[in-house]
């Protein structure tokens, strides 16, 4: 019958949810303990010049090397890692190594080579952020030039001082900003001028099918033109394929990252696929 029906639809979704529900506890639990067992790594992701396809910086990209379930990306666990408060001490974790990284692939570089950082919102609203960005480019060597924080939209529009004066301290120690997944935001974009913004990382979802959509074409004209006359550097996210990386290099945009220039990899293996 259809009660009967919907009566084991319920249990079905009761058990669904306390699946979910547990699954999310426990990768909690153990993520409590990821930082000390050495069980999360930064990926690399090349960052290219589109005119001649260097290779000008990377992004740092987290994973966690979970001891049952193997390799998680960080949609698997960056919003329990924010939820429970551990996204500051994994954070910290973060941008020491990323700087580590950041002296080695400068050590034989020609021009400073940027490794970008993502920082969550609850991150970058501690009131002592940049003093513990700071204190980590002391202690790992690390030149503010080599450093870029990408931040979201969704910090721009809270209401709060403090963001503004974390950026500025930031930019005085040479490390320079990033929006990152432009464009998703819902934001007025006010902040735009209101910030220090140096660059703007045009999301994937209007990079994608860039060369056969003439309604994408149209939207990230307006964003390179946007930026560019804010004296912004733009980088287009998620490039693919040949066709979508010639749309971009004529519509006159930049930078880009994404699986045809290289997909994120650990840093020994980047490493050796770089001439610097
Ligand atoms: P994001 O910063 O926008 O990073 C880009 C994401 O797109 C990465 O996913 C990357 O692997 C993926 N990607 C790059 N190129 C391509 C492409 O050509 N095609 C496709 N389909 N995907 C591409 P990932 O590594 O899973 O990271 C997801 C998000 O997690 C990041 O988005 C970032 O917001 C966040 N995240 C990563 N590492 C950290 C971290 O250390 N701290 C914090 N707070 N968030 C992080
Ligand atoms: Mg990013
Ligand atoms: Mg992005
Ligand atoms: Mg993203």
């Amino acid at each position: 019958s259809a009660k009967h029906k919907g009566r084991n639809n319920f249990q079905c979704y009761d058990q669904e949810l306390t699946r979910h529900v547990s699954a999310k506890l426990s990768l909690g639990a153990s993520l409590r303990y990821a930082c000390v067992n050495h069980e999360l790594q930064l990926y690399y992701q090349p960052k290219v010049q589109l005119k001649d396809g260097r290779v000008v910086g990377v992004e740092a990209l987290l994973r966690w090397w979970h001891p049952v379930l193997g390799m998680l990306t960080p949609d698997r666990f960056i919003s329990i890692a924010e939820e429970t408060g551990l996204i500051v001490e994994i954070g910290e974790w973060v941008l020491k190594t990323a700087c580590q990284a950041a002296v080695d692939f400068n050590r034989n570089a020609t021009a400073p080579f940027k490794v970008a950082v993502n920082l969550s919102c609850r991150q970058f609203l501690q009131n002592d952020l940049a003093a513990t960005i700071e204190a980590i480019l002391k202690t790992t060597g690390c030149r503010g030039e080599w450093l870029e924080c990408e931040i979201t939209e969704s910090l721009m529009i809270e209401d709060n001082p403090q963001v503004a004066k974390t950026l500025e301290a930031l930019r005085s120690l040479g490390i320079t900003i990033a929006i990152d997944d432009f464009g998703t935001g819902y934001s007025a974009l006010n902040y735009l001028s209101r910030f220090p913004i140096d660059v703007l990382k045009i999301d994937r979802s209007f990079i994608n099918h860039i060369d056969t959509d003439p309604c994408k074409v149209g939207l990230v004209k307006v964003f390179i033109a946007l930026g560019t006359n804010l004296e912004m550097q733009i980088v287009a996210e998620g490039v693919e394929t040949v066709s979508e990386s010639a749309s971009l290099q004529k519509l006159g945009c930049g930078l880009a990252q994404g699986y045809l220039f290289g997909k994120p990899q650990p840093f020994k293996a980047l490493m050796a696929t770089l001439s610097l």
